[in-house]
């Protein structure tokens, strides 16, 4: 069975099928990663190479998913979209583990007991580069927490702050709404605000944004 054709024909039973297809998979993407292009009329398909061991039914709910994105058909849903939905909310349980960052491990125990009363499964936590906008990051497909290296040196409040947001995305998974995800909606936020003091967070994790995209010499010398 070719699956990209099944899940086209699944997709828009009215629709003629007359594209050259090529699905792979590969170990270069990162964990339950896939991509699709669109090229004249072939359409190519990789998948990290986890995929392979994966139920067909699923696996055509992800190339649905991917073709509805080269056909600017995002609202559309169908069963086998919904059933890729509710793998891709437990592929962290499947992810590869990876040693902890000992102060971000500290900061997901901290978190974890004063907010998820130690249920939450413990995700990987990393270090990422020295980002400005990109403060922190929940990935569930390698199920990794990455916060941004301007908060090395900032004291626990703030660093459990970012953990705790972070881990909110890990506990709330992905709620899908019409086709589309909803990161930061209402009740994501409401939680987000039973931080203590969070708004003293917002405006400090403002100051140490400022203070450190000022180049050190500027910052000291006079002129
Ligand atoms: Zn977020």
């Amino acid at each position: 069975m070719n699956l990209i054709q099944e899940s086209f024909q699944r997709l828009f039973p009215d629709k003629e099928f007359s594209y050259q297809t090529k699905l792979e998979y590969n170990r270069r993407l990162a964990d339950f990663n896939a991509n699709i292009r669109l090229h004249q009329n072939n359409i190519q398909i990789n998948l990290n190479l986890q995929w392979k061991d994966i139920e067909d039914e699923i696996k055509i709910g992800l190339i649905q998913h991917l073709l509805l994105k080269i056909f600017k058909q995002k609202k559309l849903t169908t069963p086998n979209i919904n059933l890729y939905n509710n793998f891709v909310k437990n592929i962290d349980i499947l992810a590869t583990k990876t040693k902890p960052d000992p102060t971000l491990l500290l900061s997901f125990w901290r978190v974890n007991e004063l907010f998820f009363y130690n249920r939450m499964e413990q995700p990987n936590l990393q270090w990422g580069q020295q980002a400005f906008r990109k403060l922190a990051s929940y990935n569930y497909h390698n199920d990794t927490v990455t916060v941004s290296t301007i908060f090395q040196d900032q004291r626990d409040e703030i660093l459990d702050y970012l953990m705790y947001h972070e881990l909110l995305h890990k506990f709330h998974k992905f709620k899908h709404k019409n086709g589309r995800s909803s990161y930061h909606n209402k009740e994501f936020k409401d939680t987000e605000k039973l931080y203590p003091n969070y708004q003293e967070m917002e405006r400090e994790i403002s100051k140490i944004i400022r203070m450190k995209k000022t180049p050190k010499k500027s910052r000291w010398r006079f002129f």
